[in-house]
């Protein structure tokens, strides 16, 4: 029932015991809270797996306009979880109220906003090239395209959004929009949050009168869950967001499979954020502040989180330095999501902080809180930076590095050595445009999204957005997790030659039954209602 929690696994309308329990940690005490948990395994796997097979030749086969309805409904019943859900979530992420009820925004305004775009075509995307009977010296028969869901996906939890990238997060939501069935491996973090949001989106299966088996959620905290799951042979895709280990560890499993599946991770970035000369030394302080600020948003427990500062050396610079330090000072240790990710966290700084080309610009205040994060400024040269990959890895907290360049030439050579990123930014002033047109064609090949005069934390749910990029940013770069292009990783074309139009499925049929937006000779054709 909607609102409710009692620890059970949900595959599809059923719910499932374990003998095996786990609970939640409340990172900010690191208090154990009830209910406790069964654990999901292989056998929870199969079950899922079997139900979701059954539903997806009827979930696939609904109309864009029904699948819409299930996203909205959806956003409804979590909006109707109230207080109790974000009290939840506080309690298993340490999270502050605030920054919860944005996420809960963003995660209802994103099903709401795929509705919209699926009920106009917006997954069908239909193209049809009408038959050229009178063409010489051959014909053209009557030729049209849809897409069809892939079928069941796997969806991981992440840590870092407990809801807008966990079991309704942007993943689930592509996917149901596709016409896909989920099962999601809930994060072991936020095993509450995740029942009272897996309960709401089962509720509204069974309204919309959908076969039970198009979501399940099943939690457990161990690695053979998700290695089951990802396994299975009726699985046909996986959305990861996560560690570089585990979605590298995932798509190995996907790939060595009789029949191979993508893995859409999303893993590790630093995003860098190049500080141009004539923009630093018009505003060198509002940057720091700035700066300090996206760094240490959310205890930096973004994967857009400005990990890396390049800039070039001189007066600009250093009133830079002292301005961000000053922030950093200043700036309050928060509650990080789970005490491992707290020690990687510490780990991390630890071998910054003992790189013989590295030195420590500033630190946050200390703290006895055993789970907290101290923001962290390190800095290294130019030279260091692009010879030692080590320096390049994400530590992934509120943690920078600021990489120190002679001048222009060692800044470009810091951004060709920069792997895949999520996003690249640019603060820059108009004396900045040359040399800003010599560094954007280098970062359109390292990041999915160039910002400028911006910070990447932040992610607009849009048309236009891409959440992706080339590897380790993601494990396909053709992909975004964000936005409506994010539906297209669970689809894939079908064509359709020469069919009778009774033969053919709605969304080709010459009387656009459903009132989609199509392609028709190569012209976009607008929803009939926008027309
Ligand atoms: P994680 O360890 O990668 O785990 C994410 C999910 O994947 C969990 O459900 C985990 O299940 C599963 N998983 C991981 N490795 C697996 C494997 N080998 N086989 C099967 N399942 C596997 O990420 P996390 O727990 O969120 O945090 C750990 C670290 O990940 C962080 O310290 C940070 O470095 C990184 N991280 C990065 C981002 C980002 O956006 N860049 C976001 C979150 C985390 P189990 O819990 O059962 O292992």
């Amino acid at each position: 029932m909607t609102g409710t929690i009692n620890g059970r696994i949900l595959a599809g309308a059923r719910d499932l015991d374990s003998a095996a329990r786990f609970h939640a940690i409340n990172p900010a005490s690191d208090d154990r809270l009830e209910p406790a948990f069964s654990e999901a395994g292989p056998q929870h796997v199969a079950e899922a797996a079997g139900l979701a097979e059954k539903a997806f030749p009827v979930f696939r086969n609904t109309p864009p306009g029904q699948r819409a309805d299930l996203l909205d409904a959806i956003a409804e019943k979590i909006e109707a979880l109230g207080d109790k859900l974000i009290e939840r979530a506080c309690q298993e992420t340490g999270l502050p109220t605030l920054r919860l009820q944005g996420e809960r925004a963003r995660t209802v305004g994103q099903l709401r906003f795929l509705a919209e775009w699926i009920r106009r075509g917006g997954a069908d995307e239909p193209r049809i090239d009408p038959a050229l009977p009178a063409r010489k010296p051959q014909p053209r028969p009557d030729i049209r395209l849809r897409h069809i869901g892939i079928g069941p996906v796997a969806v991981f939890g992440a840590s870092n959004f407990p809801l807008a990238f966990s079991v309704a997060g942007g993943d689930t939501a592509s996917a149901l929009a596709a016409g896909c069935p989920v099962i999601v491996k809930g994060h072991p973090a936020h095993p509450g949050t995740s029942e009272f949001v897996g309960r709401a989106i089962r509720d509204a299966v069974a309204e919309a009168g959908l076969p039970a088996g198009v979501f399940s959620l099943l939690t457990g905290t161990s690695n053979t869950l998700g290695a089951a799951l990802v396994a299975d042979p009726r699985i046909q895709a996986v959305g990861f967001t996560g560690s570089r280990a585990g979605g590298l560890a995932l798509g190995r499993i996907a790939a060595e499979r009789p029949v191979p599946i993508p893995v859409y991770a999303e893993m590790s970035s630093i995003n860098p954020v190049f500080l141009l000369p004539a923009a630093l030394s018009d505003r060198p302080e509002a940057l720091a502040t700035d700066f300090v600020a996206s760094l240490a948003l959310g205890a930096g427990q973004f994967c857009t989180n400005p990990g890396i500062l390049v800039a070039q050396e001189g007066a600009a610079l250093q009133r830079f330095l002292e301005a961000a330090a000053e922030a950093l000072r200043a700036t309050a240790p928060a509650t990080m999501l789970t005490p491992g990710i707290a020690a990687a966290y510490r780990q991390g700084v630890s071998s910054f902080a003992a790189h013989p080309a590295v030195r420590q610009v500033a630190v946050g205040p200390e703290t006895a809180e055993s789970n907290a994060c101290r923001a962290t400024l390190f800095a290294t040269d130019a030279n260091s930076f692009c010879s030692a990959p080590e320096l390049s890895h994400e530590v992934f907290g509120a943690c920078a590095l600021l990489v120190r360049c002679a001048d222009e030439d060692e800044m470009v050579g810091v951004a060709e050595a920069l792997e895949g990123q999520l996003t690249a930014t640019i603060h820059l002033a108009a004396a900045d445009h040359p040399f800003a047109r010599v560094l954007l064609p280098i970062l359109e090949t390292r990041a999915g999204r160039i910002l400028a005069n911006g910070w990447p934390t932040g992610v607009e749910v849009c048309h236009a957005m891409v959440h992706g990029g080339p590897f380790p940013a993601t494990s396909d770069p053709r992909t975004t997790s964000v936005g409506t292009l994010s539906i297209r990783r669970f689809l894939r074309p079908v064509c359709y030659q020469g069919l009778p139009d009774a033969l053919l499925p709605a969304s080709l049929q010459a009387d656009n039954p459903f009132r989609l937006a199509r392609c028709v000779d190569g012209v976009h054709q607008p929803a009939p209602a926008d027309a």
